[in-house]
């Protein structure tokens, strides 16, 4: 057998804890992309965590718009001097199929959630299956939509010590009425389930799905989009039932004892609401931390 034939890895040694970066904990960061947004690749390369203990993997519809979001990362790579510093970057197209319509009134309609979605989830499957390693300690889902957020990121949320900690999206506008910068909520898939959830749920058969977010689909959910305080404490924590995969920080161990993003209704939840509540019954608990903001790319 050539040398280093056998890798031998103790799990058991495999550390996620508050004082990651200290300990030398490798992250991975993960990010689904249909479009390369320039702020985001910025964004991601001025977070102050070693390089070296950082992996990137990406995954591209099998599209024409996600052969130029490929092409475009990988001249960013290139021409990135620092983009030499992380672990290993891994670049996946996808196997499976994509919506066409990526405008933001097409994808966010009421009827095509459960397709979407659902190819989503198999996305993100693709994606954390195929790049996680005996040495990832943490997994860090990024949309490459997320243009903004504090460099200390990762550490930030890591200080919580919680198996899955998700920051809370915002974006910023023009207000119309003032004229001025503003920021406004815009992930609601963060969401504490509710008495009128559960029943709604009890009523649906068992293909049918709930995603929040639509009035068609009253939940009355406790969404921490609307929990913002920008008086309160940066690190107040929320439990959550529901969590989107905008900035979503995953002990790596919650993915290995097998919770995914279903792609099929799971108790009538798909994609990142489907993984909360997988996670959960598991036997994981989920923080929000609703004064954490990190932003969204403005269409
Ligand atoms: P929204 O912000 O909730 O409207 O969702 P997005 O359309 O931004 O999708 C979430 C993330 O998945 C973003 O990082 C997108 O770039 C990415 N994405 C969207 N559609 C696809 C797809 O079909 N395949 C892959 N691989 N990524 C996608
Ligand atoms: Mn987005």
């Amino acid at each position: 057998l050539p040398k280093d034939h056998i890798s031998h890895y103790d799990l058991n040694k495999l550390t996620a804890t508050k004082d990651g970066l200290n300990k030398k904990e490798e992250v991975l960061i993960l990010t689904p992309m249909s479009k390369f947004v320039p702020e985001y690749w910025e964004n991601i390369n001025k977070l102050l965590y070693d390089h070296a203990l950082l992996s990137l993997g990406f995954i591209f519809p099998r599209t024409s718009e996600g052969d130029k979001a490929m092409k475009d990362l990988e001249n960013a790579i290139k021409t990135t001097p620092g983009a030499a510093k992380y672990k290993k970057i891994t670049l996946l197209r996808q196997d499976t199929e994509s919506l066409e319509d990526q405008s933001e009134k097409e994808r966010h309609a009421l009827k095509v959630q459960k397709q979407r979605r659902s190819m989503m989830a198999l996305a993100r499957n693709s994606l954390v299956f195929s790049t996680i390693s005996p040495s990832t300690s943490w997994v860090l889902w990024m949309d490459a939509d997320i243009v903004e957020s504090p460099t200390t990121l990762i550490q930030d949320m890591m200080k919580h010590d919680k198996p899955i900690v998700s920051a809370n999206v915002y974006q910023r506008f023009i207000n119309a009425e003032t004229k001025k910068p503003d920021i406004r909520p815009y992930d609601f898939n963060n969401w504490v389930e509710s008495e009128e959830g559960l029943k709604l749920a009890e009523t649906l058969k068992d293909d049918e799905i709930i995603v929040e977010g639509y009035s068609e689909l009253a939940t009355y959910r406790p969404l921490m989009a609307h929990f913002y305080d920008p008086k309160g404490d940066l690190h107040t924590e929320m439990p959550l039932d529901g969590v989107g995969g905008g900035a979503l920080l995953v002990k790596a161990d919650v993915h290995r004892d097998g919770a995914m993003f279903p792609s099929f209704p799971f108790y009538h939840l798909i994609e990142t609401e489907g993984f909360a509540k997988m996670a959960k019954r598991l036997g994981y608990s989920i923080v929000g931390l609703p004064n954490y903001l990190v932003y969204h790319y403005n269409e």
